[in-house]
C-alpha cells in the first residue's frame, strides 16, 4: 500500500501492533462504516462517471505497467523500524498524478494498491475497499493541484514546487483520513492520533516523504523521456537500498536492545557475587564459631571427667575408708560434676533437635510452684543461693514440663554462674492476662548494651577466650529462646553492666496447637 502507509502506525494506536491487528480483524466500530461507506459510494459513481468518457485506447500500456510497479512494490514486505515504514509506492503515485489526470490517477491508485493481508484475506473486504479509496481521494488531490500549477513537461523549477505541492496535497488528505478513521475506530481524538502518527521522529518522517516526492518527479520523467524500463531500473535499487536501511536498523535497534539485556545480567551477576560473598564470609564466621565451639565444649566436658577421675581416685585411698564424712563430701562432689555433665549433654542434645526440628514435646499438666522447687534442689550445694518468690496461686500450665525445666535450669545457672559465690539470686513469678510470667533476677557482672543483642545467638559468648573465668558452651541462653518459642513465649533481658541481670519469659498456659503437634 502506498500512501496508506503513511498512516500505518497510527493502525497500532491501541497499544500494540498485535492488538491493532485483532482490532482489523473485528471490523471497526459501526461508526467507521459510515466513514468508509461515505468515502467508497461517491467516490466509485464519480470514477465511474469519469471512465465513462475516458478513451481507453490513448491510455496504452504505461497505465498497466504502473498499477503493477505500485502493486509489486506494495507487496514487499517491508521491516517497520520505530513505527515508521518507508513506503516506496508513495513516489510511484506521486509521478502517476503528475503523468495522468486526477481520475486516470486515482483508478490507477485503486486497482494497484494492494496489502499482503489483503492477499492474505485478513482484512475485511469494506475495510480494504476503504484503504484504496482514501489513497485514491489522495492521489486525485495531488493530480489536481498538480495540473492546477503546470504539466509534467515543465522546466524543473516549476515541476519541482508543483510536485511538492501535489505530495502535500495528497499527503494531507491521506493523513486526515487515516486519522479521522482511527479516531473514530479506538475513540481518540484526530490531533492524539496525528500526534501519534508523526510521534516518534517527525522531522525525519517528513523528510522521507518530501525526498519521495522528488523521486516521484524522476520517475514521471523518466517515463516519459526514456520508457517503462528506465522507470524500473531507477526503483530496483531504490527498493533493495530501502530493505537494506530499515533491516540495518532493525538489527542495530536488535543489538541496542541486547546489549541493554547483556548490561542488566551483568549487573544482577555482580549482585548475585556480592550475596554470595557476603554468605561465605557468614559460612567463614560460622565455621569459626563451631570451630570454637568444639573446642569450649571439650573443655567444658573435660574439667568434669578430670575431677571425677580425681575424687574417685581419692576415694579409693584406704584413708578414706573409715572417713564416712569426708567419702561423703567426696560423694556428694561426684554427683555435682556429674550431674552438670548430664546437664551439658542434655543442653546439646536439645540443641540438636531443635536445629534438625525434631524436638517431640509431651504437654501435662504442670504445677509451676512443684516444678520451681525441683529445679532449684536441682541446683544441689548452690540451691540455697535461689530465692523463690512464686506465688501457690498460679493456675495449672498444660505445657512440656520437661524443656520448662530446661529453660528455667538453664537461667539459674547463668544468674549463680554469673554473680558472686554468695550472692543470692531470685526466681519469681506471676499471671498475668492469661499468661505465665516468670523471671531470674541476680546482682551480678551484667551485660554491656552492644552485647545484649548478641547473647541468644547459637554459641555466642561474650567472653569466648580460653582464659575466660566462666565455665559453659555458648548454648543456654540461645536454647532458652528456641524452647521459650516453641512452648508459644518469648524471652527478654534486662541488664546493665555490674548491677546485675533479669531475665523474663513469658509463656501462655496452654501450650499452642503446634507446639504440641510438633
Ligand atoms: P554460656 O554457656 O557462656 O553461659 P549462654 O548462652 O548461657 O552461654 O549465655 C551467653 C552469654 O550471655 C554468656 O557468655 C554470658 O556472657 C552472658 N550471660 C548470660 N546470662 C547472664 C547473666 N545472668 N549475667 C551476665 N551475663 C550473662
Amino acid at each position: 500500500m502506498a500512501l496508506h502507509d503513511i498512516g500505518r502506525n497510527t493502525e497500532r494506536e491501541p497499544e500494540t501492533a498485535e492488538t491493532a491487528a485483532a482490532a482489523d480483524d473485528i471490523a471497526g466500530p459501526a461508526r467507521t462504516t459510515w466513514l468508509e461507506v461515505s468515502l467508497i459510494v461517491p467516490l466509485g459513481a464519480w470514477l465511474a462517471w469519469q471512465a465513462w468518457g475516458v478513451d481507453w485506447t490513448t491510455l496504452g500500456w504505461g497505465a498497466l505497467f504502473f498499477v503493477s510497479c505500485i502493486a509489486a512494490v506494495d507487496l514487499i514486505p517491508i521491516p517497520a523500524w520505530e513505527d515508521v515504514e518507508l513506503s516506496l509506492s508513495f513516489p510511484i503515485m506521486i509521478g502517476v498524478a503528475m503523468l495522468y489526470s486526477p481520475p486516470i490517477a486515482g483508478m490507477i491508485a485503486i486497482v494497484g494498491s494492494s496489502d499482503i493481508h489483503e492477499l492474505r484475506h485478513e482484512r475485511p473486504f469494506l475495510r480494504s475497499v476503504w484503504n484504496r479509496s482514501q489513497m485514491a481521494l489522495a492521489v486525485i488531490a495531488g493530480s489536481g493541484v498538480f495540473h492546477q500549477l503546470t504539466d509534467v513537461h515543465a522546466r524543473w523549477w516549476i515541476l519541482v514546487p508543483a510536485a511538492l505541492g501535489a505530495t502535500i496535497a495528497a499527503y494531507a488528505i491521506n493523513a486526515i483520513l487515516v486519522a479521522l478513521h482511527a479516531a473514530l475506530q479506538h475513540d481518540l481524538t484526530i490531533r492524539h492520533v496525528l500526534r501519534k502518527m508523526h510521534g516518534s521522529r517527525p522531522v525525519e518522517f517528513l523528510l522521507s516523504y518530501i525526498g519521495l516526492a522528488l523521486f516521484g518527479v524522476v520517475i514521471a520523467r523518466f517515463f516519459i523521456e526514456e520508457g517503462a524500463w528506465s522507470v524500473v531500473v531507477f526503483l530496483a535499487p531504490l527498493v533493495f537500498a530501502r530493505q537494506m536501511y530499515f533491516q540495518s536498523r532493525v538489527m542495530a535497534d536488535r543489538l541496542a536492545g541486547q546489549n541493554e539485556l547483556l548490561t542488566a545480567q551483568a549487573e544482577r551477576l555482580a549482585h548475585l557475587l556480592r550475596k554470595e560473598s557476603a554468605t561465605v564470609d557468614q559460612l567463614r564466621e560460622l565455621n569459626r564459631m563451631k570451630g570454637e565451639f568444639v573446642a569450649v565444649v571439650s573443655h567444658e566436658l573435660r574439667t568434669p571427667i578430670t575431677a571425677m577421675i580425681g575424687y574417685a581416685k581419692t576415694l579409693r585411698q584406704p584413708q578414706f575408708a573409715d572417713d564416712p564424712v569426708l567419702r561423703e563430701e567426696f560423694l556428694e562432689r561426684l554427683e555435682r560434676q556429674g550431674n552438670r555433665l548430664v546437664g551439658l549433654v542434655e543442653n546439646l542434645l536439645t540443641a540438636s533437635r531443635l536445629e534438625s526440628d525434631q524436638l517431640s514435646i509431651s504437654v501435662g499438666r504442670v504445677l509451676f510452684e512443684d516444678l520451681c522447687r525441683e529445679t532449684v534442689e536441682g541446683m544441689g550445694t548452690d540451691a540455697g543461693r535461689i530465692v523463690t518468690t512464686v506465688p501457690d496461686d498460679i493456675p495449672v500450665l498444660r505445657t512440656d514440663r520437661q524443656l520448662l525445666g530446661r529453660i528455667l535450669s538453664n537461667l539459674l545457672d547463668n544468674a549463680l554462674k554469673y554473680s558472686p559465690e554468695e550472692a543470692t539470686c531470685e526466681l519469681g513469678a506471676r499471671a498475668e492476662n492469661g499468661d505465665l510470667v516468670f523471671w531470674v533476677q541476680d546482682d551480678g557482672i551484667g551485660i554491656e548494651p552492644d552485647q545484649i543483642a548478641r547473647i541468644f545467638e547459637r554459641f555466642y559468648q561474650v567472653d569466648s577466650s580460653s582464659t575466660r573465668r566462666f565455665r559453659g558452651a555458648g548454648l543456654g541462653l540461645s536454647m532458652v529462646r528456641d524452647l521459650a518459642r516453641h512452648l508459644g513465649g518469648s524471652v527478654e533481658v534486662v541488664s546493665a553492666p555490674g548491677r546485675g541481670s533479669t531475665f523474663t519469659v513469658r509463656l501462655p498456659m496452654q501450650a499452642p496447637a503446634e507446639a504440641v503437634a510438633g
